[in-house]
């Protein structure tokens, strides 16, 4: 390589690593070599060569500048990451090659524009861990400490970073898509990441964060602050300080809960439709979704927090108070955002307008409250954290200095008002002017030297210049200076003459430089407020969501839960809310009591009879009511829920080669380890991954050991269609629930609807009419089903009567006779064991036979 660009490139190649280097070349970003040919495929654009047929060839591609925003992302979710260089001076300023530097290196979890980004480091000492993570997007810092590889693992799964920071040499077996990025091991030695984490604060300790006893997520958040300050080339200003969060008991919800009951993203398609979130969101900004969807993330555990923000939310279910709130907050712009852009020195003249006319909405808001009179009472309820800053100076600066609709780009012009800075003023005016000015100049020479025909002309060679005849040039006043002598006349400037020559020719670079400096100067004064409107962005958030839960519990009409002090979980006329978004009243309300003493019940009946749906209901409502929700109930009431634990399905596991299974007995057993007596246990079809015999003696001692668990029995709901599993009901502690089918010539009609006592029997066979499988196929089932011995597994059993009368036991699980298989079960010490000690155990059985 060897043109002065291409050196140029190169060196800054270098500088980039493995990062694809854009190098701004006038309206474009170009890639050049190897970057070249890696991205445009990627980016979808065509890729060509420069310098063709010289020595110099080499591929290249390349992207409008206004467009890179949108190509980045391509990139990135590709895995790669991207180094900008920018010009550092002005075309005009040098003569040759414009000198370049890397301004700012994007990589998967540094994405500005989308607000579920994370870039994450996470360090280990001993058994302790650390993730330290950061949103660029809104300026989010967390660190969570925390113990044991099960719980990292869960933890990252859940948070979900793109990108994850990670010592040389650490293990990493965690299942997360996130790109990796190793660094050397002393970047997290905590004492040296406590310096780090200080000087990037510019404090002096660090007692305030609390993060003194957790090292290793001191290790983490330092070697994660080195990093963004590389990547970033200096400290963003809008991440003004951490927030610890010791979540020592973990989340309400672990990932696969949250995927199994559709909480963020539905299990089709993995899309927001029709998952939880997308219902409740009805925020109307996206700081509002953003609180919303951390809301749901980490429901609340704490009795007099609940309460309040079930008052709160009861006070925007009234339309009055929620309607004229709602109205200015919808026109209110992520203030985050453009923080961030702005601390980043991205943020375009519209940003800044967009953040203008947010302050003034934002100004209204208390004043509305006043207006509304009802201010002292929201004050009560805190609604609206007094002393929340409004940054109305900051809004008033801006309306005084930006344009009402500036451009786009800088360059265009416009973007700073007049009146602002005199100099800009006179070079506009100049500009504008300078007909007037030069006439305004010529009439003062005439004056001054009373030639009445004095004229300033202009030509290419000279520029500007009076000209006097040889008969008026005694008159020359002194200040003239002669430019040009003729045969018959002088070329005279003046001072003013060349300065206002001057300064026209050079109107144009002033203008772009003093609208820019002025520009700079704005940026500057919104970061001056920036802790101010990160307060008023969360009040702003605060209030949404708020608004939201109120208009979703009016809009829907659900009611407020009670909390009670006893253990228990008790719904009346309760629906699913998803369910009942889409099928209105058709969705069939149903009840539940989990008292104490009786906090398990087995619910059977067919497939497709609603079984799965009621479980989902009691746990989706225990997430929203800890959320501060209202719920689709007519009455709810519990006690503080620790950790919802879910056994659902495993459609989506299959794809990644493992057995049913296998999946579900080691989340079973993931359940049976750190199941508290204040857990909600949803167990879905248990045992279904394996023969019915190991099935059945599997799901019995598993309720069996929830049913003995130290402390009290979680409160805990059993779906299955194996009916024999009815007979666990025999202990008080355990309640039998089954869903209603009626039966219809040779038709079942599924009710949906829950009521005590077992089902009668298993519908298979109609179920499987239902499903559409061939006739001859069914009849053929009833004919062997018919010929089979009483005692077979599955036999349908004709009514409550005969089943009475079958006083054959029906499985050797419940034969006199001990079972060696069962013993081996009892036996076994699921507190000291892995999943996977469960699963090899199982499998080992499963081999044995
Ligand atoms: P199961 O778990 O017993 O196989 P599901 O809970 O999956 O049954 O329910 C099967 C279908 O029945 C659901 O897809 C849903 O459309 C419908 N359903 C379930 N519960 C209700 C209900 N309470 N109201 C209306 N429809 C329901």
């Amino acid at each position: 390589m060897s043109t002065p660009m291409l050196q140029q490139v190169a060196a800054l190649k270098r500088e980039a690593g493995d990062a694809i280097l854009f190098t701004r070349m006038g309206d474009f970003y170009e890639l050049h070599g190897e970057d070249a040919v890696k991205a445009a495929p990627v980016m979808e654009i065509a890729l060509t060569v420069r310098g063709r047929g010289t020595e110099y060839e080499t591929p290249m591609c390349g992207v409008p500048h206004f467009a890179l925003e949108s190509y980045l992302p391509k990139l990135l979710a590709a895995g790669y990451s991207a180094a900008i260089a920018e010009p550092t001076a002005k075309p005009e300023e040098v003569k040759g090659l414009l000198p370049r530097a890397l301004t700012r290196i994007i990589t998967p979890g540094t994405w500005l524009d989308d607000d579920a980004r994370w870039l994450a480091a996470v360090h280990r000492i001993g058994a302790a861990w650390g993730i330290a993570l950061v949103q660029l997007a809104s300026g989010q810092l967390r660190v969570i400490p925390g113990e044991g590889e099960a719980f990292l693992a869960s933890t990252l799964e859940r948070l979900a970073p793109q990108e994850l920071i990670l010592a040389e040499g650490a293990p990493d077996a965690f299942d997360l898509e996130a790109a990796r990025v190793r660094l050397p091991a002393w970047r997290f030695e905590p004492e040296r990441a406590r310096n780090q984490v200080m000087a990037f604060f510019g404090w002096s300790h660090l007692e305030g964060v609390g993060l003194d006893p957790h090292p290793a997520a001191t290790g983490a958040l330092g070697a994660l602050l080195d990093q963004l300050e590389t990547i970033q080339r200096g400290r963003p200003a809008h991440i003004q300080g951490v927030s610890l969060e010791l979540g020592a008991a973990g989340p309400l919800l672990d990932a696969t809960s949250a995927r199994h009951l559709e909480v963020f993203a539905n299990t089709l398609d993995g899309s927001r439709q029709g998952s939880l979130l997308e219902l409740m969101d009805l925020c109307r900004c996206r700081m509002g979704s953003r609180l919303l969807k951390a809301w749901l993330d980490q429901p609340l555990r704490d009795r007099a927090a609940l309460e309040r923000r079930w008052t709160q939310v009861g006070w925007f279910t009234e339309d009055r108070h929620r309607d004229p709130v709602q109205k200015l907050i919808a026109g209110v712009p992520d203030l985050d955002r453009i923080l961030g852009r702005v601390a980043m020195g991205l943020a375009t003249p519209p940003e800044l307008a967009q953040l203008r006319e947010g302050l003034a909405r934002v100004q209204k808001l208390p004043r509305l409250m006043v207006e509304e009179g009802w201010f002292g009472e929201t004050a009560d309820l805190g609604i609206w954290p007094e002393g929340t800053p409004l940054c109305g100076e900051l809004e008033a600066e801006l309306r005084r200095c930006l344009a009402e609709a500036p451009p786009l780009e800088l360059e265009k012009g416009g973007t700073i008002l007049d009146g602002v800075d005199p100099e800009l003023d006179a070079v506009r005016r100049l500009a504008r002017d300078a007909k007037q000015v030069m006439l305004e100049l010529e009439e003062e020479e005439r004056a001054a030297s009373g030639i009445s025909s004095l004229k300033i002309k202009y030509n290419r060679v000279f520029g500007y210049y009076f000209e006097i005849t040889k008969s008026n040039l005694a008159s020359a006043p002194a200040h003239f200076i002669r430019k040009q002598t003729l045969a018959n006349a002088e070329r005279f400037t003046t001072e003013k003459l060349m300065a206002f020559e001057q300064r026209l020719l050079s109107a144009e670079s002033d203008l772009l430089r003093l609208e820019e400096a002025q520009y700079r100067r704005l940026l500057a004064r919104v970061l001056e407020d920036r802790a101010g409107l990160a307060s008023l962005a969360r009040a702003v958030a605060f209030v949404d969501v708020l608004c939201a839960l109120g208009e979703r519990a009016r809009v829907s009409g659900w009611t407020r839960p009670a909390l009670s002090e006893e253990r228990e979980l008790v719904l009346a006329g309760a629906r699913h809310p998803m369910l009942e978004a889409r099928m209105g009243r058709e969705c069939i309300p149903n009840d539940l009591s989990l008292p104490p003493g009786r906090a398990m019940a087995v619910v059977t009946g067919p497939n497709m009879g609603g079984k799965s749906t009621f479980l989902r209901t009691a746990a989706l409502l225990v997430v929203l009511a800890q959320t501060g929700s209202y719920v689709p109930a007519e009455l709810m009431r519990l006690s503080l829920v620790d950790r919802i634990f879910t056994r659902i399905g495993a459609s989506d596991f299959l794809a990644k080669g493992q057995s049913t299974f296998m999946v579900e007995m080691t989340e079973t057993a993931r359940i049976l380890n750190q199941v508290t007596p204040s857990s909600l246990v949803i167990l879905d079809e248990i045992g279904r991954g394996t023969s019915t015999r190991d099935g059945l003696a599997l799901a019995e001692a598993i309720a069996l050991h929830l049913r003995d668990l130290k402390g009290g029995e979680p409160r805990t709901l059993f779906a299955t269609h194996y009916f024999e599993l009815t007979k666990l009901a025999d202990d008080p502690r355990i309640q039998n629930l089954h869903v209603e089918v009626q039966e219809w010539e040779e038709h079942l009609l599924f009710l949906h609807r829950i009521s005590p006592g077992p089902a009668d029997r298993s519908y298979g066979i109609q179920v499987a009419r239902l499903a559409g499988l061939p006739r001859p196929v069914i009849a053929a089932a009833q004919r062997i089903l018919a010929d089979t011995p009483e005692p077979a597994i599955e036999a349908p059993r004709r009514g409550r009567k005969a089943r009475a009368e079958a006083a054959q036991p029906l499985l050797p699980m419940f034969d006199p006779e001990p079972d060696p298989l069962r013993a081996e079960l009892e036996a076994l010490d699921l507190d000291g064991m892995s999943p996977r000690d469960v699963v090899a155990w199982v499998a080992a059985r499963q081999k044995e036979r």
